[in-house]
């Protein structure tokens, strides 16, 4: 049975201390639950902070804890300081939160978070077995993937983060960025809520470390990283079961008496300022002022729970909150009803679930949260499923409860209105609507969520072994040994993203010292023939290219030089003229755009645009050219962050047999982007051909980069 190593801030355990005596009680969380479901395939461990400073006696209960497969890591007071109340709680959570206003920066604290960070990495390398799976939980450990991955590379490590992943422009204000990111890269699968926070990660691994991805796909030095979306479900069964006990019941019943059999609003939340206390509490008073004909027939609970009591932001808001209550039920209350129920304190499972199926509507208004569980598990208990949810755009769970009635939770109008709706609104469009949101959380809920994320886990080694049993370097011997033993060899290869690097202005990508010297030597030998075969035009070419010994194939196979003459495959017309027009206007709508023309034909460039408005204007530009090229003999070729338009049937596979009609004991062709597949799909079956970067590929090899491709030619020329 394989091992499953879950490393979270906390242990799902809380030490007691009584009477002088310390002892420690299992507490079970919504990932402990989803662990049951693949304890038959696992062992599980834990690694986590036991929540308080251990003293020596308390050794003893360490090594309980360790018998019942509970790791615990030792923090001093300071550590916690600095780690947990500084840079977990005043740093990150603020700035992942939407709120920079509140986040400070401090040195100590990011020093606390990394010696914290590899406090962790030492507890778990000290007991994890080479084919373990690794699963970290959350913020407070970021640093541990990259630590761990140092000492135990070859394991299976996955990350989750539990709350959102801010935008760019968010994230960037952190002195520590890059270390944050690198740290999370050392995993193989990165986890988020819902794809917006997939894409803002993304975006950030792109503008600071420069990683792109493919489908969700980073090369980071030999290793595949995969990061995608897993919305964390809740334990819906027994949400289920404990909403319709006996005791449940008589509970419901009694929280009904005692509010007078009036409609009751239930929010639940920790106190924090993330979740739109105030607003809400605002709306509500404007819901009464302008609808007042429900003044005195609603009550609305407002469920807190402490959180975060010494910290400042946190004091002043509970302030706030309390002033709120106090002002409306001052202005709407009076003897027999109390407009604002307000509780603040935790209340056990069984409790909770009452008061979700005592309430005709959950006001669910955070102005960020990661997922939002609460919102989840109202919907599990409406059994009979009777009660309306309104429910924050801003929260992660809005993407899967899209039956609720959606709302911004700035627009205290809107939601004034949302709560009339929601009284209104008839029963059997309440069943329907929470029937639909029942059956999604049922299917995917904490078992199916934890499953599917050690399933992609298991998915991306298998990825990452195919990737390493195709890459080329493991393997390179045997292609050496062919390369000597033969006598007459053909080398096909592409010029950009293979030759050389993309440059940011093709015009600036001409070939360096080191690149010319490998060519010379590779096209003096007179068994060799080489074939620079680019999407380049002929002049370009030319010039480059013009003291050496090498043939070329010009415009993706549009015109070809075999043995010093050009001979052309295409002839030149005049269709360019109105696709011109048209890729003018996508460079004015997309700074840093360009258009390159050539002999044959015409491309739009985007590498210097912004990623992502790059990306959407081209896909707008290839849908424009579809219907404009439509019936016509023209073709678009979409490339690595270029469209180019040329005529059809010209491409690089066909310009290429004009070599590969001939006999040749050795073929090697490398390439980087689509139009190089043309060229790997017409090589005879024994060639060697070499995609650079990682993705779907007719090429039997792979190689990481361009210095890569170099370092096997420089190797080829000494033979
Ligand atoms: N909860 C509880 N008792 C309470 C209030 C809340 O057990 O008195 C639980 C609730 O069932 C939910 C969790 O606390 O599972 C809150 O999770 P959520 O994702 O809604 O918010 P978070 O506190 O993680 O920001």
């Amino acid at each position: 049975m394989g091992r499953l190593l879950i490393v979270s801030n906390r242990l799902p355990v809380t030490v007691v201390r009584k009477k002088g005596k310390s002892n420690f009680q299992p507490s079970v969380g919504g990932l402990a639950t989803g662990l049951a479901s693949v304890s038959k395939r696992y062992s599980t461990l834990w690694v986590g902070w036991s929540g308080i400073e251990m003293n020596s006696e308390e050794k003893i209960l360490e090594a309980r804890m360790r018998s019942e497969g509970m790791y615990p890591v030792n923090l001093s007071k300071s550590e916690v300081n600095g780690y947990y109340h500084g840079f977990c709680n005043k740093t990150i959570w603020p700035l992942f939160h939407n709120f920079p206003q509140y986040a400070i920066y401090n040195e100590k604290w990011w020093d606390a978070y990394k010696k914290v960070n590899e406090k962790f990495q030492a507890v778990v390398t000290e007991m994890a077995e080479s084919d373990d799976i690794i699963w970290i939980h959350d913020y407070h450990l970021m640093l541990l993937p990259n630590l761990l991955r140092e000492e135990v590379s070859e394991a299976k490590i996955g990350f989750f983060l539990h709350i959102p992943f801010p935008p760019f422009e968010m994230f960037r204000l952190l002195p520590w960025r890059r270390d944050l990111l690198e740290g999370l890269l050392g995993a193989d699968l990165i986890g988020f809520h819902i794809y917006d926070y997939v894409q803002n990660f993304l975006q950030c691994i792109h503008r600071l470390l420069g990683y792109e991805h493919e489908l969700g796909r980073l090369i980071v030095e030999d290793r595949i990283v995969k990061v995608d979306a897993f919305p964390m479900g809740i334990d819906y069964d027994k949400f289920e079961s404990i909403t319709s006990s006996p005791e449940v019941e008589e509970e419901v019943k009694r929280i009904r008496k005692r509010l007078g059999g009036r409609r009751i609003i239930l929010s639940v939340d920790r106190l924090d300022y993330t979740k739109g206390i105030p607003l809400r509490l605002e709306a509500f008073d404007l819901f009464l002022d302008k609808y007042p004909e429900y003044v005195g027939k609603v009550t609305f609970v407002l469920k807190l729970v402490p959180s975060r009591t010494r910290v400042e932001h946190y004091v002043q808001l509970k302030k706030y909150v309390d002033e709120l209550v106090g002002k409306i039920n001052g202005k709407y209350g009076d003897i027999e009803w109390v407009p604002v129920q307000y509780i603040y304190r935790f209340l056990p499972l069984e409790k909770l679930i009452a008061l979700y199926r005592a309430a005709d509507i959950a006001l669910i208004t955070p102005l960020r949260d990661g997922m939002n569980l609460v919102a989840k598990e109202f919907i599990a208990s409406k059994i009979d499923g009777k009660g309306a949810l309104i429910l924050s755009e801003t929260t992660g769970a809005a993407f899967e409860l899209v039956e609720a009635i959606i709302v911004n939770p700035n627009d205290k109008e809107r939601v004034a209105e949302a709560l009339k709706i929601a009284l209104e609104m008839p029963e059997d469009e309440q069943i329907n609507r929470n029937r639909t949101m029942q059956e999604r959380l049922k299917r995917y809920n904490v078992e199916k969520w934890v499953e599917d994320f050690i399933q992609e886990l298991d998915k991306i080694k298998e990825v990452q072994h195919e990737f390493s049993t195709k890459y080329l370097m493991r393997d390179a011997n045997n292609l050496l040994k062919d390369y000597r033993d033969s006598s007459k060899r053909l080398l096909l290869l592409d010029y950009d993203g293979t030759l050389v690097p993309h440059a940011d202005d093709p015009r600036k990508a001409e070939p360096d010292e080191e690149l010319v010297g490998i060519l010379t030597e590779l096209s003096s030998d007179r068994r060799n023939t080489v074939v620079i075969v680019s999407g380049r035009d002929r002049k370009t070419l030319e010039g480059w290219f013009k003291n050496l010994n090498v043939d070329l194939v010009a415009e993706h196979g549009a015109a070809v030089r075999r043995g010093g003459e050009w001979r052309l495959v295409e002839g030149v017309d005049d269709w360019k003229e109105s696709i011109r027009q048209v890729l003018e206007l996508y460079v004015d709508r997309t700074p840093g755009s360009f258009i390159e023309e050539k002999e044959f034909s015409i491309v739009w460039h985007y590498r210097k645009a912004n990623p992502e408005l790059g990306r959407r204007r081209a896909a707008e530009l290839e849908s424009v050219l579809m219907s404009l090229i439509a019936g016509t003999d023209l073709n678009i070729l979409k490339g690595d962050k270029v469209i180019e338009v040329r005529k059809a049937g010209v491409d690089k596979g066909r310009a290429a047999l004009e070599w590969l009609s001939d006999d040749w004991e050795f073929v090697l062709a490398a390439g980087n982007d689509v139009t190089d597949e043309d060229l790997f799909s017409v090589l005879p079956e024994n060639s060697y051909s070499i995609k650079i970067g990682f993705g779907p590929s007719r090429a039997k090899y792979y190689l990481r980069s361009v210095h890569e491709l170099r370092s096997v030619l420089k190797k080829l020329q000494r033979l």
